[in-house]
């Protein structure tokens, strides 16, 4: 159960230096997906001064964290991960509650998150450094990871839970503060979950939370000289623009962004499996996920049976609220999400796609109705933009030159699956299309300790996760540290690319 003392929400206040508090924002609605009466929570739209508590918060309490040693740091997020699992199944209801998916994905999506948070905790024992031969005697060189600084992250709606702890996590066991902007449709799992680790014992101002629009908290902090680096998901859109305004002020962003992710099916033993394989990675979070599978590049020769497998698939996932018994497709998240994918569907056929799905009785609200779209060609928008919704394109293909083609010829490159026993041939199209992540015969599921990213308009910086957090939460310092022991005093000599020292060492 959830502790009432630290967990429950009291509306209208953000956190800062582990405790909430007021703002004079306006309030905003946050709303079950399934349910247009129940409110979840009311969050501020937080102002200025709030943004700037949080970031002074964040400043404040950096140079004590930073010299908190990394496995104490540790730790604290391993306790935090324990506190999560204690509290699952309420964090479960309440991420099921503000964003509609499945109880069942909610769990899963929590247990993920704590795959994610152990990794990190034990990154604290592994910050490592290297030594460098020194050309001059009596010297040792060495390099050292130090943390960045105060770190804002910046997340989307579609994993509540995920996206904030996959940059919490990294930041604070590198030594960073964080000042955290959760999405406004998804705000309550992130507060929950900064006062878990509050009672994990993380020390004041080492994470804060402001809720708001983007637009302005969002912007308040991307264009803030004191944040060192903003850790972004997102859409491509609001991904360039924060990009832009980070660049301005030469600071460092990772960005995590959109994607159009294609499987390519070249051949398989069992169809059936490859459309399990695909079903699964295209539905979760009710389609809207950065690597879900939205389009299917598939041989002539199998193309019929394939669509036929998938069609009779998706006309029987169960839709409806995410906390009902056998539900697969929950509710998408907001009535514009709603509008943007049955927009999209209507286009396609309107541009000559072939809705295989049939038309079937869903419950009334802001559901969709899992949506096959047959003979979709390369240059309609329903194959070339990102839809983040239970929709699935089929694109029959002559053969693997003309699908590695079609998955190059967009503006993204996140992940692409493949499905063929041909070594050579599946070998070939992970070297030649460009993706972050290449899956061989199986959906898009990436896996909680390897890095996560995308290439082109899909990513931007380090990958997260894993091994590569470090590329972006830690900047590399230079030690040239001159000890008595062998030191020798230089003598400048003429060399052949001008003065040098007799130590060898440039006298710049
Ligand atoms: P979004 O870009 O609308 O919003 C993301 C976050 O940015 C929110 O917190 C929002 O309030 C904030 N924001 C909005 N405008 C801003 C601005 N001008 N400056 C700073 N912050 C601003 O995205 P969304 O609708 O919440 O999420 C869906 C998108 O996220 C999809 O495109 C999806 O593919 C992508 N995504 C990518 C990954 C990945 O790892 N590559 C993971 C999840 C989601």
């Amino acid at each position: 159960m959830l502790d009432q003392q630290t967990l429950e929400y009291p509306h209208g206040v953000n956190f800062i230096n582990n405790a909430w508090v007021p703002s004079s924002g306006e309030g905003v609605e946050t709303l079950n997906p399934a349910d247009k009466d129940d409110i979840v929570g009311i969050v501020p739209d937080s102002t200025r001064e709030d943004v700037e508590a949080a970031i002074s918060a964040a400043e404040h309490a950096l140079p004590g964290w930073a010299r908190t040693p990394g496995p104490v740091r540790g730790d604290i997020l391993r306790r935090w991960s324990d506190l999560i699992g204690e509290n699952l199944e309420d964090l479960a209801r309440l991420m099921t509650r503000e964003m509609g998916k499945p109880l069942a994905e909610s769990r899963g999506e929590l247990g993920r998150a704590r795959m994610e948070l152990e990794y990190a905790a034990g990154e604290g024992t592994r910050i490592h450094g290297t030594t460098i031969p020194s050309r001059a005697p009596g010297q040792l060189v060495y390099t050292e990871r130090e943390p960045i600084g105060v770190v804002a992250a910046i997340t989307p709606w579609n994993f509540p839970a995920v996206a904030p702890v996959r940059k919490i996590a990294p930041a604070l066991i590198f030594g960073n503060t964080v000042v955290l902007k959760p999405a406004l449709e998804t705000p309550l799992t992130a507060l929950a979950l900064a006062a878990l680790l509050r009672e994990a014992g993380l020390p004041e101002g080492v994470l804060n939370v402001v809720t708001g629009r983007g637009s302005k908290v969002g912007t308040q902090l991307t264009e803030d000289r004191r944040i060192a680096g903003v850790s972004f998901t997102g859409s491509t859109g609001v991904g360039r623009t924060v990009n832009e305004a980070v660049a301005r002020r030469m600071g460092a962003v990772q960005l995590e962004l959109g994607g159009k992710n294609a499987a390519y099916v070249h051949s398989a033993e069992d169809l059936r499996t490859v459309a399990a394989e695909i079903t699964s990675a295209a539905i979760q979070a009710t389609g809207q996920r950065c690597t879900s599978i939205s389009r299917v590049l598939v041989r002539e020769e199998i193309a019929d049976d394939l669509v036929a497998i998938l069609t009779e698939t998706w006309s029987g996932l169960q839709v409806g609220p995410g906390d009902a018994e056998g539900t697969v497709v929950g509710p998408l998240v907001n009535h514009a999400q709603l509008t943007k994918v049955s927009g999209y569907v209507r286009q396609g056929i309107e541009e000559g796609a072939v809705r295989t799905t049939p038309d079937r009785q869903i419950p009334d609200g802001l559901y969709y109705a899992p949506t096959i779209l047959d003979h979709v060609t390369r240059d309609m928008t329903v194959a070339r933009e990102e839809i983040f919704g239970p929709v699935l394109t089929i694109t029959r293909v002559k053969d693997v030159d003309e699908a590695i083609d079609i998955v190059n010829d967009t503006d993204y490159g996140l992940a692409a699956a493949v499905f063929s026993e041909d070594l050579d041939l599946v070998m070939r199209f992970s070297r030649e299309t460009r993706a972050g992540m290449i899956h061989v015969n199986h959906g898009t599921v990436s896996q909680p300790h390897v890095p996560f990213g995308g290439v082109k308009e899909s990513g931007l910086g380090a990958f997260s996760i894993g091994l590569t957090n470090a590329d972006f939460f830690t900047q590399t310092k230079v030690v040239y540290l001159k000890h008595s022991s062998g030191s020798q005093p230089g003598k400048a000599v003429s060399g052949r690319r001008g003065l040098t020292l007799d130590n060898g060492t440039d006298p710049a």
